[in-house]
């Protein structure tokens, strides 16, 4: 029988064995660090901004299974996308892995492999660091995030 847990379980497994757009960007127009102390996951965000679009997007650093493969999943998910829609995203990622209510998935994509989060506190963190990094970084933060 084919389960979608499975399904879900191996692209996670996957991300986190070969993460997309795990690099540096030399002239990055922005970069932004996120440290999650609870776990200890530590990541750097690259992003090249043309024209309002979020036309590239790495991240380097080391953690967990869930927060390699969130910050694989969402620099793919986010390549091309404008500011608003990076913005629109991160708002419907972090109802998809905090909120008890079932959402319209469908837009996430493979993001919705993330959902099963929600069911382990400790790590919504995780899945969710590379997302506030983002956040702070469009909105021009200069202090490094930390989930504490
Ligand atoms: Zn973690």
């Amino acid at each position: 029988m084919f389960d979608i847990k499975d399904l879900y379980q191996e692209i996670i497994v996957d991300h986190n064995r070969n993460p997309r757009n795990f690099r540096v960007i030399a002239d990055a127009d922005k970069t932004m660090e996120g440290f999650n102390p609870l776990c200890g996951d530590r990541l750097k965000l690259y992003l090249k901004i043309d024209g309002g679009n979020i036309s590239d997007i790495a991240f380097d650093g080391t953690g967990c299974a869930i927060s390699v493969a969130s910050a694989s999943l969402m620099t793919d998910a986010m390549k091309g996308k404008s500011i608003d829609e990076a913005e629109t995203l991160f708002n419907n990622f972090h109802c998809l892995i905090t909120t008890e209510n079932e959402i319209d998935t469908d837009h996430l994509g493979k993001l919705a492999v993330l959902a099963g989060v929600k069911n382990f506190p400790a790590r919504v963190k995780c899945a969710s660091l590379c997302w506030h990094t983002l956040h702070s970084a469009l909105i021009g933060d200069k202090n490094p995030v930390t989930t504490e």
